[in-house]
């Protein structure tokens, strides 16, 4: 490491604390109970929300809450090479992860018997897809109108060169040192989900963990402009119809 933390520019020209630039809408299908789209650098990523509605197979209803089904799947052409529309092991596990990260949030327990489905296309991948999946997820959550115990925001740190960097890009992703996604409940001030790869010593992790909570917070800003943004939409709308 041979420049300091202020000097060093990343390959796409970040400084070390810096986001890819960003941007959230909500309510982009009209046929899903709720829907937002995620840009992050190079990351396009859709969510739409289903539910809460009866829940099929019968014997799988939970008396107590709603279930709540989560897929994330990446597109043939999302990725540099063509990737199989086959679920990989890879989109199984990460379906999982974000699913257990939104169940912290949304109140399943106001819907027994129910199911809520999340569906996640990433239609342009560029790193750290999970946490910026998970952030377009809540947003399409919210938009469908479910009951949650607040926002869930996710944001990656990593390091790269002997640097903690903020928001992990791919090529950071494959030859960096570490990843460290998290997602949290930025208002109850709760982790949903910690994952790391690589290795930190202990400043490092705290650094990058700081650091991510930074960026998770400029998302989570995003993230209620859009839901706002969509509110005075129609307001206008039925201003306009009165
Ligand atoms: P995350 O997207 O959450 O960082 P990974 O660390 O598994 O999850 O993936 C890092 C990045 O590698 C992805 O964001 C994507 O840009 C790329 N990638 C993932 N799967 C594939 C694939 N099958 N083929 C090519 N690139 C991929």
């Amino acid at each position: 490491m041979s420049k300091s933390k202020e000097e060093y520019i990343r390959r796409d020209g970040r400084k070390v604390d810096e986001l890819r630039p960003y941007s959230i809408r909500t309510g982009i299908f009209k046929n899903a109970d709720g829907s937002a789209e995620i840009r992050l650098g190079g990351n396009w990523i859709v969510a739409a929300v289903y539910g809460p509605k009866e829940h099929f197979p019968k014997f799988q209803i939970s008396q107590d809450e709603a279930i709540l089904n989560c897929r994330y799947h990446m597109a043939p052409y999302s990725t540099s090479e063509r990737k199989s529309p086959k679920p990989s092991r890879r989109e199984i596990e990460l379906s999982k992860v974000i699913k257990s990260a939104l169940e912290k949030a949304v109140l399943l327990e106001a819907f027994p018997e129910m199911s809520i489905d999340v569906y996640i296309e990433v239609l342009q991948a560029e790193g750290s897809t999970r946490v910026a999946s998970i952030t377009a997820a809540s947003v399409a959550l919210a938009d469908a109108g479910i009951p949650m115990r607040d926002m869930v925001v996710g944001c990656s740190a990593g390091k790269v060169d002997g640097h903690i960097i903020l928001d992990v890009g791919e090529y950071e992703d494959k030859e960096g040192e570490a990843d460290l996604p998290i997602a949290i409940m930025p208002n109850l001030k709760k982790i949903v989900l910690l994952q790391m790869d690589g290795k930190l010593t202990h400043s490092e992790f705290r650094e990058a963990f700081e650091l991510a909570l930074k960026g998770a917070m400029q998302l989570y800003e995003a993230q209620v402009n859009a839901l706002v943004s969509k509110v005075k939409e129609m307001g206008e709308i039925e201003e306009a119809e009165e």
